[in-house]
């Protein structure tokens, strides 16, 4: 490590005691979710264990759910449900002490939260009432009486047993983001009991101070124990940041660690469209001398002298991180070796929560290797061999062609990247410059700087190539990778035929804004996208003074970017903005100076004046290269494949341009496989299984 560096973040990596157990340095994954869970047992521990090679200190599970009284299906998370969950749980244990951190497992009961929809327990709570979900089930939870305060007391102490049987060495209590049973204990908006548990502060605490107890005797004060609470519910009855720090004051040494997380879940894992790095700073400064107990807390932290900051402030002494160690799993590592550029930071994106929302498995914009690790076996670092062949040539260098070059070159192939405008890095480049979302120039930023550190690489920029380029360059392998470009007439999930249009109407698509084109005057947003493009051009255009309709066929502005947490946030800004929303409608025709508007519901309509129309709908590929290369004899140019990858193949968010890339780039030289499937997965085993005939 360079002599400045070493002492600089020095501090990161000195050993912090946590109870009984020693953290080797203060990077500590806190828990998070994966949408692999107990259905992707081997893929998670593989997961975990790059984080383990990547130098983190402290490594959890995702929430674990202890008893099928209280779980959140459709999410995918863990089950310590019996002694036949533990396997699953103890390899995931294994991975992460395979270098020196500690495991951490966070163990939840839902409560409130807890719909059963797979268990068809009947939800038992605080306090009785509809359970609170994303996705408001019709379901009611049953108040605790005694005798289910003192079961659950059991079944936590079960969940410890089988905690330390899987070799857990600090279990984490989960009453954070709203969601865990000591949050609902604690707050007076999900606690209205009148006896011992409810009522005081002190009283609202007993089921905490309960289980703590239990959890040290019952592991034998072996193993450490954490408390995740939220630092702030809003709310008149919320668990205010203010009782928070009164309950720290009372019962600083319950637990071993204070782990403390914003408010909700989405105010916690804010996008970086809406919360700079180390947003819960103010919510969280002085609370250390409230506690003789080590704090962590998170605050998407990835620039190291940002962490050196926390610590030396004395508003931490823990860094917590779940997505900068999910874009970055070797961000401990590369801080201590002085290898600051090469940090992939974390964009803020949100992508990877969408995988848990959407119970798909979750991926990561920057790191293309994230829940791959055992399915397909990719790695975050380490490149696989490469084949026989010797030359790539990839064209377009926006994330897709950025992140195959350099999987390719990493593997040691002789890469040639070749783009036609002066600017490397496509869609990334022109979406940074709009509003909120200037961090995801990380995408291009660290591929680039990668890219020009390896000698068997060449870019260049401004240069468009054609077919006959590709026939004489001489590659053994072409990805094209030239990108897609928006719509311009209506077509996307509501249309899809084009609806009729006066030419006298100016239409604008994102394309055009992007390039600094701008409408004037009304303009009539139509979103049939439904993620962040709609909601981001209108806040840009309300900046350039034109007055916004927003026009989408959903119920809600923005529908998807509910999966990355922002819906709610987006909508808010767009009515602060005076942006007029016109939900569950769509455009039917253009005319010269007015839209004829209809309702989804009943398909009446009405005119809506506009002096333009901006469509955000859908993409069409920009694959005339490919197709044109197809449509000459390039086999006998010696190219051996010819593939078109990312939004030139299919438009998708940008997360799934660089996972096209980095699957391109793995599949050279790959044999065959016919129709296998093409990633490794687990199947249940059937506990009866029939025999089969041969
Ligand atoms: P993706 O998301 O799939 O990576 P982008 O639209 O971000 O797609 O990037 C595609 C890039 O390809 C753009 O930067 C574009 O300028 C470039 N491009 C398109 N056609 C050519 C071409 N014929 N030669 C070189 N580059 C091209
Ligand atoms: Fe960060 Fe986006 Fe990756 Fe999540 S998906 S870790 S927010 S870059």
């Amino acid at each position: 490590m360079p002599k400045d560096t070493a002492t600089r973040y020095d501090i990161l990596f000195e050993p912090v005691r946590i109870g009984p157990k020693t953290a080797k340095n203060r990077f500590y994954q806190v828990p998070h979710c994966n949408g692999g869970g107990y259905r992707d047992p081997s893929a998670v521990a593989e997961m975990r264990r790059t984080k383990a090679e990547g130098g983190w200190g402290v490594i959890f599970t995702e929430q674990t759910e202890i008893h099928p009284t209280s779980e959140i299906t459709p999410f995918i998370e863990q089950h310590l449900w019996d002694d036949r969950d533990i396997p699953a749980l103890a390899k995931m244990a294994d991975a992460m002490k395979s270098h020196g951190a500690l495991a951490g497992i966070q163990l939840a009961y839902s409560g409130i939260n807890g719909p059963n929809l797979y268990s068809r327990e009947t939800p038992l709570a605080v306090s009785g009432g509809p359970i609170l979900t994303f996705t408001s089930d019709p379901v009611q939870a049953r108040t605790m009486d005694r005798e289910d305060i003192r079961n659950l007391r059991r079944w936590f102490r079960n969940a410890f047993r089988r905690s330390q049987q899987a070799g857990f060495d600090i279990i984490c209590l989960y009453g954070a983001h709203g969601f865990g049973i000591l949050q609902h204990f604690l707050s007076r908006a999900t606690n209205h009991r009148t006896d011992e548990y409810g009522g005081s502060l002190e009283n609202r605490a007993r089921f905490l101070r309960e289980i703590i107890e239990d959890a040290r005797d019952e592991t034998r004060g072996e193993l450490a124990l954490s408390l995740r609470l939220s630092l702030h519910e809003a709310g008149t009855f919320g668990f205010s940041n203010a009782e928070l720090r009164d309950f720290i004051e009372m019962h600083g040494s319950l637990p071993d660690i204070w782990d403390l997380a914003h408010g909700t879940w989405e105010a916690c894992s804010g996008t970086s469209r809406f919360k700079p790095e180390g947003a819960q700073e103010d919510l969280i400064a002085g609370i250390k001398s409230l506690t003789p107990r080590p704090v962590v807390g998170v605050g998407r932290f990835t620039s190291p002298d940002a962490m050196v900051r926390q610590i030396r402030a004395g508003l931490l002494d823990f860094i917590g991180a779940a997505r900068p160690s999910i874009a970055d799993p070797f961000l401990p590592l590369k801080v201590q070796e002085g290898r600051i550029d090469d940090i992939r930071e974390c964009i803020g994106c949100n992508i990877c929560v969408s995988g848990d929302m959407t119970g798909g498995i979750s991926r990561c914009t920057q790191n293309t290797a994230f829940m791959e690790e055992w399915r397909k076996g990719w790695h975050p670092e380490r490149p696989r061999p490469k084949g026989p062949s010797q030359t790539v040539l990839i064209v377009g260098a926006g994330p897709a062609g950025l992140e195959a070059a350099h999987a390719a070159a990493k593997r040691g192939y002789t890469v040639t990247l070749a783009e036609a405008s002066e600017t490397m890095g496509g869609r990334v480049i022109r979406e940074s410059a709009l509003p909120g979302l200037s961090a995801w120039r990380r995408v291009a930023d660290y591929r680039l700087g990668q890219l020009r550190q390896m000698p068997n690489v060449s870019l260049y920029p401004a240069s468009r190539l054609t077919p006959e380029d590709l026939l004489t360059f001489g590659a053994q392998h072409i990805a094209i990778a030239t990108g897609a470009h928006w719509r311009r007439d209506a077509v996307a999930r509501l249309h899809l035929h084009p609806i009729p249009t006066d030419p006298a109407m100016p239409v604008f698509t994102p394309d055009d804004l992007m390039a600094g084109h701008l409408p004037k005057g009304r303009v009539a947003l139509y979103d049939d996208d439904h993620f962040y493009m709609g909601s981001v051009l209108a806040e840009l255009l309300v900046a350039k003074g034109c007055t916004v309709d927003y026009i989408t066929p959903a119920t809600k502005v923005a529908e998807w970017s509910e999966n990355t947490l922002e819906q709610a946030t987006i909508q808010r800004r767009l009515m602060e903005l005076g942006v007029t929303l016109h939900l569950s409608k769509a455009p039917e025709a253009l005319h010269a100076d007015h839209l004829t508007l209809g309702c989804t519901w009943t398909g009446r309509n009405a005119p809506l004046p506009a002096d333009a129309v901006l469509m955000v709908t859908s993409r069409i590929p920009d694959d005339r290269l490919y197709h044109a290369t197809r449509a000459l004899n390039w086999q006998s140019a010696g190219i051996r494949t010819l593939e078109r990858i990312g939004d030139a193949a299919a438009p998708a968010p940008i997360a799934w341009a660089t996972y096209a890339g980095r699957r391109y780039a793995e599949g050279l030289d790959a044999p065959d496989t016919g129709d296998a499937l093409p990633f490794r997965r687990e199947i249940a085993a059937l506990s009866d299984a029939p025999r089969l005939t041969p």
